[in-house]
């Protein structure tokens, strides 16, 4: 989650399974325990993709609409500059 700083405590489907998500890396997403939590209370919604480079990135709608990105930190080496179109987001992970 955007303005989180919690070390990841729980790796859990972006796209919730009971809910059709997929287990697979695609759909995985780490969070800390009360924002794994929040993330399943109505009116959240958390999809995700990875771009043709590798990098996983989560997109964020909250209840009021907003929208954030969670991109994950690009491996030592690598120079993380690939990006994330929105309608990538689209086509990933939105089967029910
Ligand atoms: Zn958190």
């Amino acid at each position: 989650m955007p303005y989180c700083d919690a070390p990841i405590a729980e790796i859990d489907h972006a796209h919730p399974h009971a809910d059709g998500g997929s287990t697979d890396s695609v759909n995985g997403n780490g969070l800390c325990r009360n924002h794994n939590r929040q993330k399943e209370n109505p009116g959240w919604a958390v999809t995700t993709a990875i771009d043709v480079g590798g990098t996983h990135e989560a997109l964020i709608r909250t209840p009021t609409g907003h929208e954030h990105r969670s991109r994950a930190l690009a491996s030592p080496g690598e120079n993380g500059s690939a990006e994330v179109r929105p309608d990538e987001f689209d086509r990933v992970d939105t089967a029910a």
